[in-house]
This record gives C-alpha cells, sequence and structure tokens, in this order.
C-alpha cells in the first residue's frame, strides 16, 4: 500500500482500529506525515452513511439537537472562539464557507460580504437569514470565481480528495484569495503525549479518511497550487476533558472534573506552545508564481 496522498510507500501502521470498521486500520507516511485509514469507504457507503449521519452521530454519545434553532444556538459559542482566532483574516471580505450549517459563523462577520455552501438543506435554509450573499447545497453550484476567502471548520477532514476538492477551491478565489481550514490534529495530545488508547479508538473513524498535521497539509497545498501563509495551533478541550478520558476512559466529558478543572488556561496554553493541540488552522494562499 502506499500513501494516500504523496504515494510514497513508507507507510506504517499507526493504530490498529478504526470506529466502527471491521478490520479497519490507520496507517501513517514517514514521508508527508499524512495519517489514513483504510479500508476508506466507497463513494456509495459514503452517500448511505451520510443519509444516516445523525445515527452514526449519536452511537458516538454525541448529543443531536431536536431542532436547526437549538443546534445553532449551540453553534454559535464555538463560532465566537472561533472567530477570536481567525479575526484577523475576516476583515471586509467577500467570504464563502464551505460546510456552513446554520450560518453561525458567518453571522459574526458584520463587514462581510457573506456566502453559505452546506449539504444539509434545512440548515442552509435556516442559515439565509443570517448572510447578505448566496446559498449553495453544493460547491458544484457556485459559479462566482472572486470570492476573497473560501473558510472551512472541521470539513476537509471529511474530503476523500483533498487535491481535486483544493483546485475547485482556487478556480472560486481572486487573484488573491485565500483558505481558511481548521481541522483535527494528528498531533492531539491525548495521541501523542498521552498515547490514551480509547481515545484512538474513538477518534479514528471513517468519516475521517485522512487526518492531518501541519507538514501533511503542507503536502495538499503545496500541490493543490496554493502557498503555506500561517499556522495556528490551538487547543480546544482543556485539562478536564483529558482527566476524563483517564478517569471514564470515554467521551463526554466529566462534571466534577469540570468544576474541579475547566478554568485551566495554563494547560492550554502549553500544549499550543509545543504544538501539540486537538485542532490546526491552516491558511494559504493562492500562488500565483
Ligand atoms: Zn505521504
Amino acid at each position: 500500500m502506499n500513501c494516500r496522498n504523496c504515494k510514497s510507500d513508507k507507510i506504517k501502521v499507526f493504530h490498529n482500529k478504526v470506529w466502527s470498521v471491521e478490520n479497519g486500520k490507520v496507517y501513517r507516511c514517514s514521508d508527508c506525515e499524512l495519517v489514513f485509514i483504510d479500508p476508506m469507504m466507497s463513494e456509495n457507503e459514503e452517500r448511505e452513511f451520510y443519509k444516516n449521519y445523525n445515527e452514526h452521530v449519536k452511537k458516538r454519545g454525541v448529543i443531536v439537537e431536536n431542532s436547526v434553532e437549538e443546534f445553532h444556538e449551540k453553534s454559535k459559542s464555538v463560532a465566537n472562539e472561533r472567530l477570536k482566532v481567525v479575526n484577523k483574516f475576516f476583515k471586509n471580505k467577500k467570504v464563502l464557507e464551505i460546510g456552513s450549517s446554520t450560518g453561525a459563523f458567518l453571522s459574526l462577520l458584520d463587514d462581510c460580504h457573506t456566502h453559505a455552501c452546506e449539504l444539509a438543506i434545512d440548515n442552509l435554509e435556516y442559515s439565509k437569514q443570517f448572510i447578505n450573499g448566496k446559498a449553495y447545497n453544493s460547491i458544484d453550484e457556485v459559479k462566482e470565481n472572486d470570492f476573497e476567502v473560501i473558510c472551512m471548520y472541521h470539513v476537509f477532514e471529511h474530503i476523500r480528495n483533498p487535491i481535486g476538492f483544493l483546485n475547485t477551491c482556487k478556480s472560486l478565489l481572486n487573484m488573491n484569495g485565500y483558505i481558511v481550514i481548521e481541522v483535527p490534529h494528528s498531533n492531539d495530545p491525548l495521541i501523542t503525549l498521552f498515547d490514551c488508547e480509547e481515545f484512538k479508538n474513538f477518534v479514528f473513524q471513517p468519516m475521517h479518511p485522512m487526518v492531518y498535521n501541519e507538514k501533511s497539509l503542507d503536502y495538499v497545498f503545496d500541490k493543490s497550487g496554493f502557498r503555506k501563509e500561517e499556522v495556528i495551533y490551538y487547543q480546544r478541550y482543556g485539562l478536564d476533558n483529558h482527566l476524563s478520558w483517564f478517569k471514564n476512559k470515554k467521551s463526554g466529558g466529566d462534571a466534577v472534573l469540570k468544576e474541579l478543572f475547566s478554568d485551566n488556561n495554563k494547560y492550554k496554553n502549553k500544549l499550543q506552545d509545543i504544538k501539540q493541540t486537538d485542532t490546526i488552522f491552516y491558511i494559504a494562499k493562492v500562488n500565483n508564481v
């Protein structure tokens, strides 16, 4: 087998379990450092999987909101936290968010021209009240080619052909356009620092065929005609969440630990300093050279 992105044959088994996939394995490429799962779902399996997406999410112990309104309310605090990290890239821009969900992030961009792209039709409809541009159900419907920023948060790791997808994004951007993405990080401290078996069994999942770090993102962006502008290491979950993995050995947090340790920012900052965080933001510009 070869690396799914750089095609190198220097790959090693990284973990021997994939959530809900019989005989699934996780591999890591020694050259571009991509972490990827095998087998990957076929396009047909993927379509079926996403039809029942909420059922899968519930099985993973994630609470599914009863209404679009409830979901939107919950998404707003995540969007606020996210905007604090990437604020400087969103000043008076023409923006397209891919996987824009209910529009929680776009609703915060007061001085931008905002466009939404979302597969889930009820979320897309709901988001229309928060945007001043167009709402698209699929990236194939977007016919404009002068966006200044394309952003996506926890979307890119779902993409089965990242280089083809980034090329499509490039065709929608103007000459000075850039992409802002946030993805789960393959150097998550629960993996690299703590080697937490239960976390790895949970986090490697068929929905994320590839898990990235800075080097593997460098590879796909470079191959797609982008150049790196900035990388931001960001830790979303705190000490209470990590201790809860050791205590309860499953996702969902722990009320007692939350009470005791949730205000510990020193811990998060330290993880950011050593670049071992649960998410990574990658900002890249169209390469005109
Ligand atoms: Zn590789």
